[in-house]
């Protein structure tokens, strides 16, 4: 077992944090304030290869594991959260074109996706179903051999309205996951709408819309994977964007621990500076121990899911759970730290709160990672 980054995994991880500091940091608070979505951003990490970051080479993309994708994010992260989170999705999707599409779909759609051109988004919630993502009803049905037709919606969809291509779950068989296909939808296609984006706590970088298909034409030919095979390809791409959405909890509670150490050691209360009390200096110790440990867990996790190792879908559930929790614990440590400064945009903290708060509940709820928990656990008792 070595802990030590490699020359390669420590070159890339410095290329990814000068790029947060050049393209991210500057802009993420006004990003976050005018809800603007940065494409030009997105697109200049695309030309990292951050946009295909675990598709391999053969395909156009960058070739790298897991565990670098989780190295980077956090490295994206530690600047913003929410755009650092809008990438995952779409490296989630190229991930699962690259994985499950044939051919002639990966030559079709993934150029674009890998150079940035187009942005994708993963459609699996929908406003009757999230937890029970099983039971969706957004139904395809066959229109002659060639085409489905679509009818429903999707609820919540990150990046709705500005991705150009739909990984979009649907029922093209009987009730329960074994009658969920997996077709990408292209914008513009007749009958795909979007609602108005929702008004977030965070997140704002990116916007958050329903999707609705009204008889919406979806060549055949777009679909990943057989008939009945989409929601295991829809959870198959959540292992690795559980991951995902962890390192960016990792990256959000640095930011915040870093923030919060300058701040004791500025700040003075009672003659002395903030970091000469030992409450609040064992605060500190605790919240980098916690994230030491998140950051451990989300690592081992990765490199399960890298190895194909059985207990993959376990370890990215804990880590989920446990990352997630603890991050966002320490973003509210951080602010408490902060006194009255820290509910106060300029100091930056509140933003990383209010981003990381939602890692709780996408991507599955720590609620439902710790269903899956129990029930790999009981199965192997
Ligand atoms: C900003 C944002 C972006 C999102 N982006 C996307 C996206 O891009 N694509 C996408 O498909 N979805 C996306 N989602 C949806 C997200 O994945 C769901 O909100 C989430 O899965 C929870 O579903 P729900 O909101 O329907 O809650 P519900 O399923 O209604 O759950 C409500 C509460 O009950 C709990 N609960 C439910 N079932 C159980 C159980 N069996 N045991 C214990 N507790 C349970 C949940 O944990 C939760 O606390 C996004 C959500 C948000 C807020």
């Amino acid at each position: 077992m070595d802990f030590a980054l490699s020359g390669e995994q420590a070159a890339f991880v410095a290329t990814a944090r000068g790029f947060a500091a050049d393209h991210l940091a500057p802009h993420a608070a006004t990003w976050d304030e005018q809800r603007q979505f940065p494409a030009e951003a997105l697109r200049a990490a695309a030309r990292l290869g951050f946009a295909a970051i675990y598709v391999p080479e053969s395909l156009g993309g960058a070739g790298l594991t897991r565990l670098d994708a989780a190295l980077i994010f956090e490295e994206l992260a530690a600047a913003d959260p929410s755009t650092a989170a809008f990438l995952t999705i779409h490296n989630m999707v190229a991930w699962m074109i690259a994985r499950f599409a044939g051919a002639d779909v990966q030559a079709r759609f993934l150029p674009a996706l890998l150079s940035g051109a187009r942005f994708a988004s993963y459609c699996l919630t929908e406003p009757g179903s999230g937890s029970d993502a099983a039971a969706l009803t957004t139904r395809a049905v066959a229109h002659g051999n060639a085409q489905y037709r679509l009818n429903g919606s999707k609820a919540f969809i990150s990046g709705g309205g500005v991705s150009d291509l739909y990984a979009t779950m649907v029922r093209t068989g009987g009730e329960g996951p074994r009658g969920i296909s997996c077709v990408l939808v292209e914008k513009g296609t007749p009958g795909l709408s979007f609602g108005v984006p929702e008004k977030k706590l965070g997140w704002n970088s990116q916007p958050t819309t329903q999707v609705h298909f009204a008889d919406c034409p979806v060549p055949v030919a777009n679909r990943i994977g057989a008939e009945g095979e989409g929601f295991r390809i829809a959870m198959m791409g959540l292992d690795g964007g559980r991951i995902n959405i962890a390192a960016c909890s990792l990256g959000g509670a640095r930011a915040c621990l870093d923030l919060a150490r300058a701040h004791v050691q500025e700040r003075h209360a009672f003659g002395r500076p903030l970091a000469d009390f030992q409450a609040l200096r064992f605060k500190l110790a605790d919240m980098a121990t916690d994230l030491e440990a998140a950051r451990l867990m989300v690592h081992r996790a990765a490199a399960a899911l890298d190895a194909g190792d059985g207990d993959a879908t376990l370890r990215c559930a804990m880590a989920k759970r446990f990352a997630t929790d603890v991050c966002f614990r320490i973003c509210d440590e951080a602010l408490q730290l902060h006194g009255g400064y820290g509910y106060i945009r300029d100091y930056q903290v509140e933003r990383y709160l209010r981003d990381l708060r939602v890692h709780r509940i996408l991507e599955g709820t720590n609620e439902i990672m710790r269903v899956i928990i129990a029930r790999k656990l009981l199965e192997s008792a």
